[in-house]
């Protein structure tokens, strides 16, 4: 590799909101804390969800009734 022009690229812990923790790699070099990953994603868990983030879904049911969203 050509010295000084590749950026740090150091390991970091992705934690989910479901709460499943992994390793990777990124530039960003701090934690990162996502939404979604692979382990909770309906694509890769088969299972239909709601990905209800910052209650945007109930904001929803609250504003136009009850247009398929279930009341928690
Ligand atoms: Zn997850």
């Amino acid at each position: 590799m050509k010295a000084d022009i590749h950026p740090n690229y150091p390991a970091v812990e992705v934690t989910c909101s479901c709460g499943n923790k992994f390793e990777t790699r990124s530039t960003f070099g701090k934690a990162l804390a996502i939404d979604v990953c692979n382990e909770c994603h309906p694509f890769y868990t088969g299972k239909q969800k709601t990905l209800d983030t910052g209650g945007r879904v109930q904001k929803f049911a609250d504003r136009f009734g009850a247009f398929g969203a279930k009341k928690a």
